[in-house]
């Protein structure tokens, strides 16, 4: 038995599934989870001492690599001066000032501790603002596991959603309205049946958690007609792409400008964090300022400002980081495209920047029905292959992998190698 086994099976006990989020139990691709010790650059090693090229990146945060050193420094140093205060301090106006300069839509910014907090709160202030109640989101898309996020993916467009979880009340999603990533007249259709109580429509911009989905042009532009002719906000959820696919994120991107914005992951750095902002006159609603009520014990905690801070200054003063980094994914996810093609293998490859993935499935995938099309038990052989030969991938067919600027060029091309031989041995 290994030791991540031995624990594992001590872990289940206690936790529930042995985990405290339940992707990491490694359930969907039949394996038992890899206990990690500790992390450094572009790599992870286990408890059993077996060294992983991470793919996941703490599901994001990572994108400077595990540990940078200039994080680091700065959390020790914020460490010494005390762990919370519960009191206003000069960081979390250092954070806000630099949100505001890196995000042009963003005028006012409130810090929470995650990406689930961000959007629950973002939700809240675009009903406090339009006293409307109705959210639109689509399916597909993950916005944490708030309840009324919780809507089961596919349910009937022009209903209201139905529970994905058990525990959610009926009434909790009844104002959560599903509509179908990259087709706009699914939007324009519950827009035309409930235009005047619809409070906002929530998207990831560029969807990475039903694997990563792009969107078609004209989507995103089209979002943002329809809640201006509408009167309802649009809200970016930013949480994988705010500060990954650019300084300014996706909006930044793509040149869109939503009300609101959601962010978590890289924007703490590792920490638990994470922050909502956009339009003064939305921002203004929030408790102390106005009626809509939002607080949070930990929030603007001064080690997890210390770590966000300074990973968000590295990004912001590296020259070229995004241009870097975002071209060697397209040239590293378009080598992965022309591995498949040579080993004659029809799966799909989404990709943009440092963010892709690939679909077992023939179909070209733009939306959540075509990812459902994907053969999972091919992905978990693929998985499994892929861990043994030492790369961590994201233990799901429906996430993404995440490139981090501290893998290096070989290293990636020993991962195409690994990817190779895995076809040329694969049943499937
Ligand atoms: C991860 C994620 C969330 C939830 O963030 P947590 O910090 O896990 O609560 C919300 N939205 C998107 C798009 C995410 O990827």
């Amino acid at each position: 038995m290994t030791r991540s086994e031995m624990l594992f099976s001590e872990a289940v006990k206690v936790i529930p599934g042995g985990v405290n989020s339940p992707v990491r139990a490694f359930g969907s691709v039949g394996e038992t989870p890899r206990f990690i010790a500790s992390a450094k650059g572009a790599h992870m090693t286990d408890v059993d001492g077996n060294t992983y090229l991470d793919f996941v990146g703490s599901w994001g945060p990572m994108i400077l690599g595990h540990n940078h050193p200039a994080v680091l420094e700065a959390v020790l140093e914020a460490c010494q001066e005390g762990l919370s205060f519960g009191a206003a301090t000069e960081r979390e106006v250092e954070m806000a000032e630099l949100i505001c300069s890196l995000v042009p839509s963003i005028e006012m910014v409130r810090m929470v501790n995650s990406g689930t907090e961000a959007v629950m709160s973002a939700i809240r202030a675009a009903r406090g603002f339009t006293g409307r109640s109705k959210i639109v989101k689509f399916a597909g898309c993950y916005h944490g596991h708030s309840d009324s996020m919780l809507v089961k993916a596919g349910s009937g467009v022009m209903t209201g959603g139905i529970p994905d979880s058990a525990g959610v009340p009926e009434g909790c999603t009844r104002d959560t309205l599903t509509a179908v990533y990259n087709d706009l007249k699914s939007v324009e259709d519950l827009f035309a049946a409930f235009g005047s109580e619809i409070a906002a429509v929530i998207v990831e911009p560029v969807a990475a958690n039903m694997g990563v989905v792009l969107p078609e042009k004209g989507f995103l532009e089209g979002l943002r007609k329809i809640c201006d002719t509408y009167g309802s906000l649009l809200i970016f959820d930013e949480v994988i792409t705010g500060f990954r696919l650019s300084l300014a994120g996706a909006q930044g991107y793509f040149g869109i400008r939503p009300d609101l914005t959601t962010f978590g992951k890289i924007i703490g750095g590792g920490m638990p964090v994470g922050a909502y902002g956009g339009r003064k006159d939305v921002m203004e609603l929030i408790a102390p300022c106005g009626p809509v009520y939002q607080a949070g014990t930990l929030s603007g905690n001064p080690v997890a400002m210390a770590a966000g801070l300074a990973q968000l200054r590295l990004l912001r003063d590296t020259p070229d980081f995004y241009e870097d980094l975002n071209h060697t994914g397209d040239v590293f996810f378009e080598e992965m495209k022309k591995v498949l093609r040579e080993a004659g293998k029809p799966w799909q490859i989404n990709h943009i920047g440092s963010l892709g993935c690939i679909f077992f499935t023939k179909e070209p995938v733009s939306n959540y029905a075509q990812a459902k099309t994907s053969d999972t038990k091919a992905f978990a052989e693929y998985f499994s292959y892929m861990l043994r030969q030492g790369v961590y991938l994201a233990p799901s067919q429906f996430e993404a992998m995440f490139l981090s600027a501290a893998m290096t060029e070989e290293e990636l091309r020993q991962v195409l190698e690994t990817f190779q031989n895995y076809l040329k041995q694969s049943q499937s």
